[in-house]
């Protein structure tokens, strides 16, 4: 937990905040599956407006509506801001347009890789669901040698596919 250094700041309008400072807190906060990379990095987060109360409104996309840590990220969320004295924070969950891999930033997917996820294949908008998941990058050897061994994977954002070179299995973070 990071200390409360300027924890008299608050969102009121004598004091606005700064929608950047809010955007660098964000960048801190991980996404509760994958703890290597933030909500920002992964897409997550995809606006941020100060109303004329100075209420700070976070729009998110999750990445399956139905993903149960979207609880954990809304929490997260308004603890951080009310670490730099954002006190009066709402959170919008925006379903449409909805979440796409494709946002998933260049660094996130760096990260992805070294914590041995396997990053989405980028696509153009023409994905058509689970049945064209056909590449995956083996994190390990960067071998394209692999068989898609379980398209649900611990969470439902997840497939596992088994690596022909190094002879063990990997996960994948789905094209979504
Ligand atoms: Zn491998």
């Amino acid at each position: 937990m990071a200390p409360l250094t300027d924890s008299k700041k608050t969102c009121e309008v004598s004091e606005k905040p700064r929608r950047s400072k809010i955007w660098q807190a964000l960048q801190t906060v991980k996404d509760p599956e994958i703890p290597v990379v933030s909500l920002v990095e992964m897409g997550i987060v995809r606006d941020v407006t100060l109303t004329e109360r100075g209420e700070a409104i976070v729009y998110i996309t999750p990445t399956f509506s139905g993903c149960p840590a979207l609880h954990v990220m809304q929490r997260d969320i308004k603890e951080r801001l009310a670490e730099i004295g954002c006190k009066s924070v709402a959170i919008e969950i925006r379903l449409s347009p909805p979440w796409s891999s494709n946002w998933i930033s260049d660094e996130a997917r760096e990260k992805l890789r070294q914590f041995g996820l396997a990053p989405p294949p980028r696509h153009h908008g023409d994905f058509i669901g689970l049945a064209d998941i056909s590449t995956a990058v083996c994190p390990r050897c960067d071998s394209t040698n692999n068989t898609l061994k379980n398209s649900f994977g611990p969470t439902l954002c997840r497939a596992i596919w088994y690596c022909h070179d190094c002879q063990d299995a990997f996960e994948q973070f789905k094209p979504l």
